[in-house]
């Protein structure tokens, strides 16, 4: 069995920034791999199209360039807030808005998204509202550490179910 379309593949991975041997972001281990329903669009498209056909146990090294991850920095996503947007009964919460914290907020449509305060003064905030890894090339290695079919369950659902997946109260 190779990694295809309808597999729930699981994999183990350490990821870098900038090069090979760059800062270490992430680490995936046998403990807690990442798992996922290949072809549902559930993952970067690069990071699937490079594990596609791998068989178990084979291990991979690849890289994604910025703007096929998470695409550049943008300087527009960088905003000015007033401080009353983050008022609670009249108040800030300053161990929230501070410089560094990373805040869930909503755009104007509804959508989630997190900003990192840059710096908080008197009447604004300076919000970045840029992915973490904005402008980072990506290296990825690691390993295909399972490969299963998806039950026609999960394809219904759209993710994995059971160890490393979704839970329902219905399941185990
Ligand atoms: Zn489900």
């Amino acid at each position: 069995m190779v990694v295809a379309n309808n597999k729930v593949v699981s994999v183990t991975y350490e990821l870098r920034k900038n090069s090979a041997d760059g800062e270490v972001i992430e680490i995936v281990k046998d403990d807690n791999p990442l798992v996922y329903i290949a072809g549902m669009g559930s993952l970067l498209p690069d990071f699937e199209a490079n594990l596609m056909g791998k068989k178990l146990n084979e291990s991979f090294t690849f890289s994604i360039p910025a703007d096929d991850a998470y695409g550049p920095r943008e300087e527009s996503a960088i905003i000015d807030l007033p401080l009353q947007v983050f008022m609670v009964d009249g108040e800030v919460d300053y161990e929230l808005v501070r410089t560094g914290q990373t805040i869930p907020m909503r755009d104007q449509d509804g959508n989630r998204l997190n900003g990192i305060v840059l710096d908080v003064n008197e009447t604004t905030v300076k919000m970045d509202f840029n992915h973490p890894l904005a402008g980072d090339d990506l290296y990825f290695t690691g390993k295909i550490v399972g490969i299963r079919d998806a039950t026609q369950e999960e394809l219904e659902h759209g993710h994995v179910h059971g160890h490393g997946g979704h839970s329902h109260d219905e399941e185990d």
